[in-house]
């Protein structure tokens, strides 16, 4: 048995009771199989044994006070998987779903995803199965006081940075970096995707959704191609899916539908963006009060965004949110492209059989990359203590984007695999990882 199959068997006994990340080992295990094996010296270095498991997990108790004066306690974590490259670097989720499983997966994906992007961050991932939703700004700020409080003697700018993920945005981010300041007595860019006004990015908050359209119009000017009249369906409406669909509709997309956890729009000629917007990102409500205000617009409940006819689809909410059968009705309509803004919304199978049909599969950990790219380009500004206008970060993050959708085509082409993004997404980031971690000896 070959060592990369030993290790994926080794993880599926040990961590069985984590689908989630064994899904994502076992793809990034399988696909880099012929870079491992052509290099022996890994094996006798026990790279791959050091690869998969985390260099530290954090978990701990988060207790806070609601509203009505009851103790409740959440469950915190931060995973540390990664360092060779650069400190850990990755976001941190809130909601229900939270468990070591997730966030282990996401940790693990971190690491490629980062490499990928050619900046010096490792990879990490952290979180707590608190709700943020329905919750009032002080139950939200003592959660987040509560959490930096155990959080912050594990965290620096030169150890791990932070950032947001589903449930955690400039709100919490404000909450967290508040109290990170008031414990530790320092001002540093201990997390990013800050506020403009106390060290943030410009184009931090547009740069997963925009990457993951600049990502997907490279690989469509490859083709001679561009986005100028496709349609395109999106999933969410948070904070990826908003700015994936403002950018492809700059470019001339007609973006025909996005969703939420209880429902899903569809507009034939376009969805009014401000709207969803104000509704999600201001008054944080349900995609049903669009439909309420728009009667061209169509309103379902329940998920269907990948029943509609489409040339474009950008699953941009959760994991593993795109089964087979969706895959299949893509591919009956018509649908030529796959483009992940979410971290691995589409399950195995639904990604080989895509994959098989000849649809271009963008996977997350190249597509998706631009928002922790831009995270370490406010990294940059602040250890020089200065910021960048909005054109020059974005002229940034496209030339990264532009630069991992070669990488990984470039790496798919060199095993034998054209055309196969996620076989080349894995093996680039795979590669500058295995370096670093080879050169710094058995750590
Ligand atoms: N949560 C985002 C991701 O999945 C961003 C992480 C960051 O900016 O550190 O890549």
């Amino acid at each position: 048995m070959g060592y990369t199959q030993r290790i994926i068997d080794e993880l599926k006994e040990r961590y069985a009771d984590q689908p989630e990340f064994i899904q994502a080992a076992d793809e990034v295990l399988a696909s880099i199989a012929p870079a491992v094996d052509a290099n022996p010296a890994y094996e006798a270095a026990g790279l791959l044994e050091r690869l998969v498991e985390p260099e530290r997990v954090i978990m701990f108790r988060v207790p806070w006070i609601d509203d009505a004066g009851r103790v409740q306690v959440n469950r915190g974590y931060r995973i540390e998987f990664n360092s060779a490259i650069g400190p850990y670097k990755g976001g941190l989720r809130l909601h229900p779903s939270v468990n070591l499983s997730i966030l282990k997966f996401l940790g693990f994906e971190q690491v490629f995803k980062n490499s990928l992007t050619t900046l010096p961050i490792g990879g990490g991932k952290g979180g707590a199965d608190f709700d943020p939703k329905g919750k009032s700004d002080r139950e939200v700020m003592a959660f987040c006081q509560s959490f930096m409080t155990e959080l912050c003697r594990h965290i620096g700018p030169d150890t791990d940075v932070p950032a947001g993920d589903i449930g955690t945005g400039a709100r919490e981010i404000g909450y967290l970096f508040g109290q990170y300041k008031r414990i530790r007595n320092e001002f540093t860019g201990v997390l990013t995707g800050k506020g403009l006004t106390w060290g943030g990015s410009l184009a931090r908050t547009e740069a997963t959704g925009y990457g993951l359209i600049y990502f997907v119009e490279e690989l469509l000017r490859e083709r001679g191609e561009s986005l100028a009249g496709k349609r395109v369906n999106i999933s969410g409406s948070g904070n990826v899916a908003i700015y994936a669909a403002e950018k492809a509709t700059e470019l001339g997309a007609v973006v025909q539908t996005m969703s939420d956890s209880t429902g899903w729009i569809f507009e034939a000629d376009g969805i009014d963006l401000a709207a969803v917007h104000e509704i999600k990102e201001v008054r944080r409500g349900r995609l049903s009060e669009y439909a309420d205000a728009h009667p061209s617009c169509e309103y379902h409940e329940g998920r269907g965004v990948w029943g509609v006819a489409c040339d474009i689809a950008l699953p941009c909410a959760t994991q593993n949110e795109l089964l087979l059968e969706d895959a299949q009705a893509l591919a009956a309509s018509g649908c030529a492209i796959v483009g992940e803004g979410a971290n691995m919304p589409t399950t195995r199978e639904a990604t080989d059989f895509l994959i098989e049909q000849g649809i271009a599969f963008c996977p997350g950990k190249a597509s998706n990359a631009g928002g922790v790219a831009v995270s370490a380009l406010e990294m940059s500004q602040n250890s020089e203590r200065l910021s960048w206008t909005f054109e020059e970060v974005d002229a940034k993050l496209k030339d990264i984007m532009v630069g991992i959708y070669h990488a990984a085509a470039d790496a798919a082409a060199a095993y034998g695999h054209e055309g196969n993004l996620v076989v080349g997404a894995n093996i680039a980031g795979f590669k500058k990882v295995a370096e670093a971690m080879m050169a710094q000896g058995v750590v």
